[in-house]
Order: structure tokens, then sequence, then C-alpha cells
């Protein structure tokens, strides 16, 4: 039924196609917009349109941004020897606000899931096995303790125990089934630095 008149309602349909925005915050949001000034309304779509079109993976780790390196590739401060790969650029950001790991990290984007069909090749790891060619002398497996975290975090071992590199993963100070996003950095501390050799 379309109660506001087309603009509107395309609005609110739009805004409720984001996650976690149901169609009661698309509405919010909407009526937000409408009154918001048209010049913060302008910044707000230009914004979103330059993300969209300059954010691209780093080459080297696959995390988002908008250089050919993202900052921790480029950094030289960086010890570039030990890989942490986790699961999506978010929880590499959980992991730098820590300001405790030096690595460098590897981005999936996502995890194996047969259940999703989500296979090996469907996520960034033959980009991984592409960059242990180079000096690498330990990878961190930091994915989440979710069922496919735990399948990703084997299925990583195993490919890359064969190369002689020394393969740890995260304790497991953080809970099954949580999400690295949302864990405190403490948490997320303890897990890196408890980590074992698998
Ligand atoms: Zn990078």
């Amino acid at each position: 039924m379309n109660y506001y008149g087309s603009q509107i309602s395309k609005l609110i349909e739009e805004l409720s196609r984001l996650p976690g925005i149901g169609p009661k915050s698309a509405g919010r949001l909407a009526f937000h917009m409408i009154n918001m000034p048209e010049e913060q309304v302008e910044q707000l779509a230009e914004a979103m349109l330059c993300a969209r079109k300059n954010v691209r993976y780093c080459k080297e780790c696959y995390t988002l941004t908008d250089q050919e390196l993202c900052p921790v590739c480029a950094s030289r401060e960086r010890d570039h020897s030990t890989i942490m790969v986790v699961e999506t650029a978010r929880d590499l950001a959980a992991y730098e606000k820590t300001g405790k790991y030096n690595g460098v990290y590897h981005v999936l984007h996502g995890a194996i899931s047969p259940m999703l069909g989500i296979g090996p090749n469907d996520i960034k790891l033959k980009e991984l096995v592409e960059r242990l060619r180079g000096e690498i002398t330990e990878v961190i497996i930091a994915t989440n303790s979710t069922l496919e975290g735990e399948t990703t975090a084997m299925y990583i071992s195993k490919l890359i125990k064969q190369s002689g590199i020394k393969v740890s993963r995260i304790a497991s100070g953080v809970p099954v089934g949580g999400d690295l996003e949302y864990i405190d950095e403490v948490t997320l501390l303890r897990a890196l630095e408890g980590r074992t050799e698998i």
C-alpha cells in the first residue's frame, strides 16, 4: 500500500534492503532524511557513491582500501613475515584497534561453509597461498569460533602445514560462536597472545 507517495516509498524500500534495517527503521531513516538540510543529504549521497566507486581490495592482503596498498601493507614498521588470517575487513579493524599486533593481515572475505555452498575457491585462499611464497615465518589463523570459522581454520592449517611455515590458531578466549568484531580488545589480545601452534 502506498501511503506516502511513490518517492518516499521508494526511499524506504531502498533503505530497507540494507542489512539490519527493517521496514520500521527504514521509515524512520527516510523521514529523517527528508527533514535533513539538502546539503547534508548531498554529502551523504556523495560519500556513499565515492566509497563505492573508489574502495577496492588491497593488492597484498585484500582488505578494503582506496589505495593500491592498505596502510598496514604499505607500512615499513610492520612485520611482513607474520600474516594474521581474518574473515572480514571488520575483523582486521578490530585487531588494529588493539594497537598491539605488528604483523600484517590476510582478509578471506568469508569462511568455508558447506551448508551455504561456500567452498575454498569462493574466498581469498588461493591469494593466501600465493603470498606464502614470500618470506613468511608464521600464519596466525584468526577466523571466528563458528563452525564455518573452525572449518576454514582446519582447511588452512592443512594447506600450509606442508610448506613448513608455522601455523597458529588464536586461543579460545574468543567465545564459541563469537563474532570477532564485537569482542572487546582485551579478549582479542588474550586470544592472540594465547595462540597455539596447530
Ligand atoms: Zn593490505
